[in-house]
């Protein structure tokens, strides 16, 4: 959330020196002006880059990858509260998406249980093609995306942030915005630039994706067991042209702990099979698990999505909420350059969530997991409710009385 100390901080910013050193012959040296500027072209980045130049702001995004879909991490499930409460979503071309509409859940002895709300469903995505999408989407609304651009650093001089851009096709640049946000992921570089607070808890995911695997189709399956993924689970979903099946476990330390998919796929073969063929791609990454970071804001700066650690700590969904708060931040900082609201950074960052009761239950995860008891639990009602509750949140069924 947003601290009143690093407001103060700032009134002696940290950087005095100037736009980048005067490039070398052949190379380009101009100054870019903007309202906004957006690191990352992601879900956060690109929601908030949107939402700020339909309301009239000239934004920049900077995107380190040559292509907002390539290189990713996410499995890319999409909730179905995101579809409810996010407009932009209902414009995405169908043959992106497919709809699995309930949750098979497995104890660690492999007995489960399946699990449905009224009208509740979640969106299997192709994600690099969606990410692909709204790179498009968000510059035929008016936004300059940057892509093979990394943001290094930000120097505040003259009431504004000054962006020296040192490698990539921009090489030579200085952005000048009014605005910034970093929505650069679980290792967030503006944070660091802007010396905001920076994630340390993490899961740590992968995922294989096969053609020609074999589950039932209409479930999204998951794994409850401690050996495998402490602290998490695995999963397997029939995707969009893909299947795909991972597993997350809990990071004790900072390196990325050994994991493997070989052994849940063993564990899993009686319900789910990859087929004859290997993997046609295989993801993985950090997912930031501590909730949402103590200082996201200061002066005409803010974090977002993943950089703000803004995930479920039970779930670990973080796209609902990049893509929501994202959209919303973009409005605010509009309003802002518009005259009509105080800085962002002082108020629409306690909008934030903050996930009290996910992350009391991650610390009971994280202290209690047991497969013998979750093998004596599944199926008893309080077991789904629970369930129920973690994965449809306000459309799951009452708790039967008796
Ligand atoms: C294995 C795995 C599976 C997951 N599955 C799901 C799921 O099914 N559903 C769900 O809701 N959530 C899932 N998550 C979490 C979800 O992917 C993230 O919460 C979400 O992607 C956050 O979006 P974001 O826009 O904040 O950040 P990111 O998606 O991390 O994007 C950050 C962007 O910033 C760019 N960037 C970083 N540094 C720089 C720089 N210095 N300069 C320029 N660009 C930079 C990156 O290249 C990237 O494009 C999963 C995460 C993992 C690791």
């Amino acid at each position: 959330m947003f601290a009143s100390s690093s407001f103060s901080r700032f009134d002696t910013p940290p950087f005095f020196s100037a736009c980048p050193a005067p490039p070398s012959a052949g190379e380009r040296s101009s100054n870019t002006v903007v309202d906004l500027l957006v690191v990352g072209a992601s879900f956060a980045g690109l929601a908030c880059a949107r939402a700020a130049a339909l309301a009239g702001l000239r934004v920049m995004v900077l995107e380190k990858k040559s292509s907002a879909g390539a290189k990713l991490h996410t499995t890319g499930i999409i909730v179905k509260d995101a579809v409810d409460t996010v407009p932009w979503l209902a414009e995405v071309p169908p043959a992106l998406v497919r709809r699995i509409d309930g949750v098979r859940l497995y104890s660690p002895d492999m007995r489960h249980v399946d699990l449905h709300a009224p009208g509740y469903w979640f969106w299997a995505t192709d994600a690099p093609a969606l990410l692909d999408w709204m790179v498009d989407s968000a510059r035929a609304s008016g936004v300059d995306v940057q892509l093979g651009t990394l943001f290094e650093q930000a120097l505040w001089m003259n009431d504004r942030w000054e962006i020296p851009l040192t490698h990539g096709p921009c090489r030579g640049t200085c952005i000048s915005a009014r605005y910034i946000v970093g929505a650069d992921g679980p290792h967030s570089r503006v944070a660091k630039a802007l010396g905001l607070s920076r994630n340390t808890r993490f899961l740590y995911g992968i995922e294989h994706e096969y053609r020609g695997a074999r589950m039932a189709p209409d479930f999204l399956h998951c794994f409850v067991d401690r050996q495998l993924a402490p602290g998490y689970i695995g999963w397997a979903l029939d995707g969009v042209g893909v299947s795909q099946i991972g597993l997350a476990r809990r990071m004790d330390t900072q390196a990325a702990p050994a994991l493997r998919v070989d052994p849940l796929l063993r564990k899993i073969a009686s319900v789910v099979s990859p087929g004859d063929a290997p993997p046609v791609a295989i993801r993985a990454g950090m997912i930031p698990c501590g909730g949402v970071l103590p200082v996201v804001a200061r002066e005409r700066a803010l974090l977002v999505g993943d950089a703000a650690g803004m995930v479920s700590p039970v779930t670990a969904g973080g796209i609902h909420t990049a893509l929501q708060h994202g959209e919303r931040a973009g409005e605010a900082i509009a309003r802002f350059v518009r005259g009509e609201v105080e800085d962002p950074a002082s108020w629409f960052v306690r909008s934030y969530p903050r996930f009290r009761l996910k992350r009391a239950l991650r610390w009971a995860f994280d202290h209690f997991q047991s497969d013998w008891m979750f093998n004596r639990l599944l199926g008893t009602p309080q077991m789904r409710r629970m369930a129920e509750l973690v994965y449809f949140h306000r459309k799951a069924s009452p708790l039967p009385r008796g």
